[in-house]
C-alpha cells in the first residue's frame, strides 16, 4: 500500500479491528464531544458497552436507513447489480416512505436509539427529503446523524440545508487525487465538480458558523488508484476533519483484479458486535444487522410486518449474537466471508 507520508496525521478512533484507518490531526469523537456534550458521551460509553459486549441496548443504538436503491454513479467497486444493472425500465426507485421513515425514528427515539445513517447500496443525496429527515430525527432526540456520500450532489443549497438540519458527520468517498483515476475509480462522476463541492460545503460550514458536521473524506485503496493515497492526504490534510483509509478486499476474494499490489489490510479476527449496537433497514422494509454488505443475507424481519423493537429482541438476531460469541465454524456464512465485523 502507498506510503502514508503526511505529517500531521495520526491514527486517531475505535475501529480496533483495523478495517479502516482513521487518520486525522485530531480524534473526530473528541470534536464531536465537544460540539454535542454530555448526550454525546454518554451515547459512547452505551456504545463502548455494546461493543465490548458488557450489556446489550433495549434497541438498537444506531439504525441505518437505505432509503431508497438509486445511485447516480457506476463505481466498479460497488459490489451490487444495482451499480451495473441501474434500474432500466424501472419509474421510481424502490423507497421506503418519509413517512415510513420518520415512524421508524420515533419508534426508536423512543426506546434509546442515538444515532442514524444512510448506510446500504444507495447514493442519500439522491433523496430530496433527506435533510427534512435529518432534521426531524435530531429533533426527535437522535445525537449523532451522519451521511456517506459520493458527494456530486452536494451544491451549495445542499450544503445548507444539511448544516442546517443538523448532521453532526459527513463522509465523502473520493478515492483519487487527480481527474484520470477519479473517471476510472468512479465512473459517471465529475472529479472537479466533486473538489468544488467539498470545499462549497466547507464555505457553508463557516458561513453558518459551525463545526458540525464534521467532514471525512474516505479513500479506497484499490489497484486503480493506490499510487495517489499520499498525494490525496497531503491535498486535503489543512482542510478536512478527518480520513478514512480503507482497503477494497472485501466482497468478491475470488475476483482480485481491484485488490491493492500489496493486497488488501489483513482480514480482521475477532468477535463482531454490530448485532449488538445496530441495524440496518433496507429499501424494501426487510432489516439486516450490519452495513456491511457482504451481510446483507442475513435478514432478520421486515419492518412491514414487525417493529423495529420486536426485530431487534427476535429469534433470528439472538441466533446470529450466540453464534458469534461461539467458534467461527458456527457462525452464519456471511459472517464467516465478512471482513468487516467492525468494532
Ligand atoms: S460478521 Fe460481518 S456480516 Fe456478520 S454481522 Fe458482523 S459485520 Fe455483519
Amino acid at each position: 500500500m502507498a506510503e502514508l507520508s503526511v505529517s500531521e496525521l495520526s491514527e486517531v478512533g475505535t475501529d480496533s479491528l483495523k478495517v479502516s484507518r482513521f487518520l486525522a490531526a485530531q480524534d473526530p469523537l473528541a470534536l464531536l464531544a465537544q460540539e454535542l456534550g454530555v448526550k454525546f458521551r454518554l451515547y459512547r460509553d452505551e456504545w463502548e458497552r455494546a461493543r465490548t459486549f458488557q450489556s446489550l441496548p433495549p434497541f438498537p443504538l444506531h439504525v441505518d436507513y437505505e432509503i431508497q436503491l438509486k445511485c447516480d454513479l457506476r463505481c466498479p467497486i460497488c459490489p451490487n447489480g444495482l451499480a451495473q444493472k441501474g434500474h432500466k425500465g424501472q419509474k421510481e426507485p424502490l423507497a421506503l416512505k418519509k413517512d415510513a421513515v420518520i415512524a421508524l425514528l420515533k419508534e426508536g427515539t423512543a426506546q434509546g436509539q442515538r444515532s442514524m445513517g444512510f448506510g446500504g447500496l444507495w447514493e442519500p443525496l439522491t433523496y430530496a427529503e433527506l435533510p427534512e429527515i435529518v432534521a426531524v430525527g435530531r429533533e426527535l432526540g437522535i445525537v449523532d446523524a451522519m451521511l456517506n456520500t459520493n458527494g456530486q450532489l452536494l451544491d451549495r443549497a445542499k450544503s445548507l440545508e444539511l448544516v442546517k438540519a443538523g448532521l453532526t458527520r459527513l463522509m465523502v468517498s473520493v478515492d483519487a487525487a487527480t481527474a484520470k483515476t477519479y473517471a476510472i475509480a468512479r465512473p459517471g462522476g465529475d472529479f472537479g465538480l466533486l473538489e468544488s463541492n467539498i470545499l462549497g460545503f466547507l464555505a457553508a460550514r463557516e458561513e453558518l458558523g459551525r463545526k458540525l458536521p464534521i467532514l471525512r473524506l474516505s479513500f479506497c485503496v484499490t489497484r486503480l488508484n493506490e499510487g495517489e493515497l499520499g498525494r490525496f492526504l497531503a491535498k486535503w490534510e489543512k482542510k478536512v476533519d478527518f480520513f478514512s483509509v480503507q482497503s477494497y478486499g472485501r466482497f468478491d476474494p475470488k475476483a482480485p483484479a481491484l485488490f491493492p499490489k500489496n493486497g488488501p489490510f489483513p482480514a480482521p479476527g475477532g468477535r463482531c458486535a454490530q448485532p449488538q449496537k445496530r441495524l440496518l433497514v433496507r429499501h424494501d422494509g426487510t432489516t439486516t444487522p450490519c452495513c456491511d454488505l457482504s451481510g446483507l443475507s442475513l435478514t432478520l424481519g421486515d419492518v412491514k410486518t414487525e417493529s423495529l423493537t420486536e426485530i431487534w429482541a427476535g429469534a433470528r438476531i439472538q441466533k446470529i449474537r450466540a453464534a458469534l460469541a461461539g467458534p467461527k465454524a458456527s457462525w452464519p456464512k456471511a459472517c464467516q466471508a465478512c471482513q468487516a465485523k467492525y468494532g
